[in-house]
């Protein structure tokens, strides 16, 4: 028989990091001391007292049922109680609230709920790739806003033209936004919700970084601003926040008719979210603001430093606000690939080419702070001998 997969699947656009994964590894046979700065999953461990209320979680003979889909009321008012006391923003635990086997379970699913083939999703470019593939699963059309230095990396709502969002179902957008690293104010949402409401265009903002800031200055609730609840949701992420990409769990907060939607969805896929792991994530979602700055300040500390050496290689990089990647403009006669393979070939230093994340990004390379400092200094040095 002749085993032929999917259109869907056939037309997934090519992996643009193939290259460079392949790289890697054979440099990494050669016995090259690869410094890796292109995963975007923190290096530090859960905090101890997650692990401890998970080991204890796990050993209830009631958790080892099914859990529900949308998640355990406790957790969800959990939820509900961060977002009132990390950004003033109350929230139904029962209706407005939503687990999700990590973000990003969520964000490939919600075209599901709502996109009708041909209908369009307006996906930042570059961004994360889930947002046009879950709409492609979906047999939506992706319209791409390409997000621009010149525009502080906000997508140009003018540069859309009116049909296409006039045909706008979804829109995702991503602050603080991997990989630019950059962070939205309030204006900007208000016009998000302008649009929203003049378009009816449902707003995903993926919130997976609001945790992960510098100098003290905390980004903003898309739910802060007036008249987000009626037009959107926000997706949220304990991986990034508490050091559990490997747990797997996040949530989806605010309009209840989106919640529902995407809830129906999941109960007709999955199962929800160990509860062991809910309960573990209540006491993490409680987790004392000196542990959390702990976890901010190994983050700038590591900033700083990849900051000011690439700076003083006369790298032209983003000083990031939030976020643990450092968007950096590749220098004059490379591309992205070229110089990601130069750096790996010749200083044994991994980037992630930015072309990957979308053709916007081409002239980029994202340096993750996923490696003690000590490593990013020795990047750095490695690399100004090869500049
Ligand atoms: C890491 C990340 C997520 C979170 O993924 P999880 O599935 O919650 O681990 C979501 N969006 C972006 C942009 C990310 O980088």
């Amino acid at each position: 028989m002749s085993i032929r997969l999917a259109e869907r699947v056939r037309s997934l656009p090519p992996y643009l990091f193939a290259a460079i994964d392949k790289m890697k590894q054979e440099a990494l046979a050669r016995g090259v001391d690869v410094i890796d700065l292109s995963i975007g999953d923190p290096d530090v461990p859960t905090p101890r007292h997650i692990v401890a209320a998970m080991k204890r979680a796990v050993g209830r003979p009631s958790n080892h049922r099914y859990p529900s889909y949308e998640g355990m009321l406790s957790f969800r008012s959990a939820v509900a109680a961060w977002y009132r006391k990390r950004f003033r923003v109350s929230l139904d635990p029962r209706s407005e609230v939503l687990s999700l086997i990590g973000s990003k379970e969520g964000i490939g699913h919600i075209p599901l709920a709502f996109v009708n083939p041909g209908e369009v999703v307006l996906v930042p470019s570059p961004g994360y790739p889930v947002y046009p593939v879950g709409t492609l699963f979906a047999g939506g059309e992706s319209y791409l806003m390409p997000l621009l230095e010149g525009n502080r990396f906000l997508p140009d709502f003018s540069a859309v033209p009116k049909g296409v969002l006039k045909r706008a179902k979804l829109l995702f957008i991503n602050y603080p936004n991997n990989p630019t690293s950059a962070v939205a104010g309030r204006d900007f949402f208000k016009e998000v919700i302008n649009i929203a409401e003049r378009y009816n265009v449902i707003v995903c903002h993926d919130a997976a970084y609001s945790e992960i800031y510098y100098d003290g200055r905390r980004p903003l609730s898309f739910m802060q601003v007036e008249g987000a609840k009626e037009v959107g949701i926000e997706f949220h992420s304990l991986s990034k926040t508490y050091n559990m990409t490997g747990w797997r769990i996040g949530f989806a907060v605010g309009n209840r008719d989106v919640i529902a939607g995407l809830g129906k969805i999941k109960t007709n896929l999955d199962s929800g979210v160990f509860q062991a792991i809910q309960e573990a994530s209540i006491t993490a979602l409680q987790t004392d603001e000196a542990t959390l700055s702990k976890i901010r300040d190994t983050y700038q500390e590591r900033r700083d430093s990849l900051y000011e050496g690439l700076r003083k290689l006369g790298l032209h990089a983003i000083k990031p606000q939030a976020t643990f990647y450092l968007w950096t403009k590749v220098p004059q006669g490379f591309t992205s690939s070229a110089f990601a393979a130069h750096m790996l070939e010749k200083a044994g230093v991994l980037g992630t080419p930015g072309n990957g994340f979308g053709k916007p990004g081409e002239g980029y390379v994202r340096f993750a702070l996923t490696v003690p400092v000590k490593r990013i200094r020795e990047a750095v040095e490695r690399m100004g001998k090869v500049l």
